[in-house]
């Protein structure tokens, strides 16, 4: 079975590359690409860059590169010709096969989701229609979720009745199972997932059915609230935010994300005309769903009591926030009601408590400090105790340095020694910080090896904190250039980059891998340096090719040298510069 070459050249130039990429990753213009968050590595600054004249993507953290049919296959999962026939379904070309038809998994995964389609819409005609459905259209406009609400959002009405979507759909027992919308039960009879339950259909970003979410109604014997599809062929929870489809558009606009607990709170939002929540589907919130709300927006808002969330999610929260480089704040709900509850009964007070969201950090140390009684010196003792403790949770000392700051003089008011009493016990929280003078003295000299050097031990140390910044393409010297090589391929596992060197690099890891990084270098003005003096190098070495179009172009990239030196460099100009230091050193292999 094959697709044949015209076919695959009319779908490769139906729309340009940045079209396709832009509907997974939120692009910005910088000079001659497009940039963006890498989707297949975590990353804090972008540098994911696509190309339309070229058709091409590269990313210059994890060094992902291709066209748009590789793009396609990494990001859905899908094979060479699935990627062709994803592809050509968007921009609506029928594709012809010279032998066979389209490849077996693609056919049922399309099959699957158009099970979950048809059941999206029978369960959503039994709820506007049927007459078992009463008390659920009644329950649902109690709860203001009636009429253009149940539409926009599909609600749906499972009826009381063991197999009344398996006998409609009149699928395959398999098909059925397989997008989990049945199960065999212990008598070996096919019977429907749901029953007697309010409907909530969950679609991909991309807009496919993929699962549910049932509600009982007040009164019944069920003691689950909530029935969750259980995850299948198409369905991951963990990958998965309920109302991403309809918040995409506005959360890449305003570059902020809202998460809320559940069906109805996305909604609430909704019906205060606040079109940025999602929710995650009877899951904790984990890394993959701040990945997959990365690839949209850098500001993430909790709207649920994140306290209450366990132990271990405000640790969580902080390790996301360096990790992933997302800002986590929380919306201060109300008397703790949920965002559902409040859209009916207080619309203004919702939309406050995101546009008040505070750090987590701040909201945590605020709640021990309000109410408290503080009139004796044990009282103050005692609260900058517990706040001490949350304080400590935080793994960056400039924030715990900060917050300690802020309670001693809450507490003590302009008292030196007590704020200096207080931010110690912040500052020895991992035992390890330095004087600083040792740490200046370790502190990197503007030399070259030396940058390249400390350039290294980042990358053991800080990975996430250097890609994206850093291209191979930048190391003057070549065995530092084999060891970053090797570092980026394992992710700063330096046990696993040594099995990757010759000799000689291996001796130069074995001295990276011993050298104490200071703790105040900065990775992103480390890089900085270092692509300045290789865009420098490179500069000096072109003096042959004198066509107008080089020369502007040099001109062009000397000026963002320059800018390279203020205090704050946009991340475009970085980007740019190593996607030039990328086309000209290939071009001088080439
Ligand atoms: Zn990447």
């Amino acid at each position: 079975m094959a697709i044949s070459d015209d076919d695959i050249e009319r779908v490769r130039t139906a729309q340009p590359i940045s079209a396709v990429i832009g509907n997974y990753v939120a692009l910005k213009r910088a000079g001659r690409n497009f940039l963006g968050l890498c989707p297949f590595h975590g990353e804090k600054t972008p540098s994911f860059n696509v190309r339309d004249e070229t058709g091409r993507y590269k990313c210059f953290g994890c060094g992902a590169s291709g066209d748009v049919f590789k793009f396609v296959q990494e990001v859905e999962r899908l094979d060479f010709v699935g990627a062709i026939e994803h592809l050509a379904a968007k921009s609506g070309i029928t594709i012809t096969y010279t032998a066979g038809g389209p490849s077996k998994d693609r056919q049922r995964n399309k099959r699957l989701f158009e099970l979950m389609e048809q059941a999206v819409e029978w369960y959503h005609q039994r709820l506007l229609s049927a007459p078992d459905a009463k008390d659920a259209r009644e329950y649902l406009r109690t709860r203001g979720l009636s009429g253009d609400i149940a539409r926009q959002f599909k609600l749906g009405w499972a009826p009381d009745a063991w197999d009344a979507l398996s006998v409609e759909l009149g699928a395959d027992a398999e098909m059925l199972r397989d997008c989990g919308l049945a199960f065999t039960n212990s008598r070996g009879r096919l019977q429907d997932s749901f029953r007697a339950r309010v409907m909530f259909p969950i679609f991909k970003d991309s807009g496919e059915a993929v699962a549910f979410g049932g509600r009982i109604l007040p009164g019944s014997k069920d003691p689950a609230k909530y029935k969750n599809s259980s995850e299948s062929k198409i369905y991951t929870k963990s990958k998965t935010l309920y109302g991403l489809n309809w918040a995409k558009a506005d959360v890449v606009k305003a570059d902020q994300i809202v998460v809320c607990e559940g069906y109805t709170d996305v909604i609430g939002f909704h019906r205060v005309g606040f079109t940025r929540a999602v929710a995650t589907c009877g899951t904790a919130l984990t890394e993959d769903h701040v990945r997959l709300m990365k690839r949209f927006a850098n500001n993430v808002v909790l709207a649920f009591d994140a306290d209450a969330a366990g132990q271990g999610a405000a640790e969580r929260f902080y390790e996301w926030e360096r990790k992933i480089d997302i800002r986590v704040n929380v919306a201060r709900l109300k008397g703790g009601k949920d965002p559902g509850d409040l859209a009916d009964s207080d619309p203004q007070g919702l939309l406050n408590s995101v546009e008040n969201a505070e750090p987590f950090m701040a909201f945590r140390v605020r709640r021990i400090l309000d109410g408290a009684r503080i009139n004796t010196p044990e009282d103050k003792a005692r609260v900058a105790e517990r706040a001490i403790a949350i304080i400590n949770e935080h793994p960056n000392v400039i924030v715990r340095r900060d917050y300690a700051t802020q309670v001693a003089e809450q507490l003590w008011g302009n008292d030196k020694k007590q704020i200096d009493d207080v931010v110690q016990k912040v500052d020895r929280k991992f035992g390890a910080t330095r004087s600083r003078n040792e740490a200046q003295a370790m502190a990197p000299s503007g030399n070259k090896e030396n940058a390249e050097f400390v350039i290294l031990a980042l990358m053991i140390a800080r990975c996430d904190d250097v890609t994206g910044i850093v291209a191979e393409e930048v190391f003057s010297d070549d065995t530092h250039r084999r060891v970053f090589r090797a570092l980026l391929a394992h992710h700063g596992n330096h046990k696993q980059a040594e099995a990757d060197l010759d000799p000689e690099a291996l001796e130069l890891l074995s001295r990276v891998e011993v050298f104490d990084v200071p703790v105040d270098a900065d990775p992103r003005k480390e890089g900085i340096n270092l692509l300045r003096a290789a865009v420098r190098r490179e500069l000096a070495r072109r003096v042959t090719d004198t066509s107008s179009a080089v020369i502007t172009r040099d001109r062009e990239i000397k000026r963002m040298v320059e800018q390279l030196t203020a205090r704050d460099v946009a991340d475009s100009v970085i980007a740019d510069l190593l996607a030039w230091l990328y086309d000209v050193t290939s071009a001088n292999e080439a």
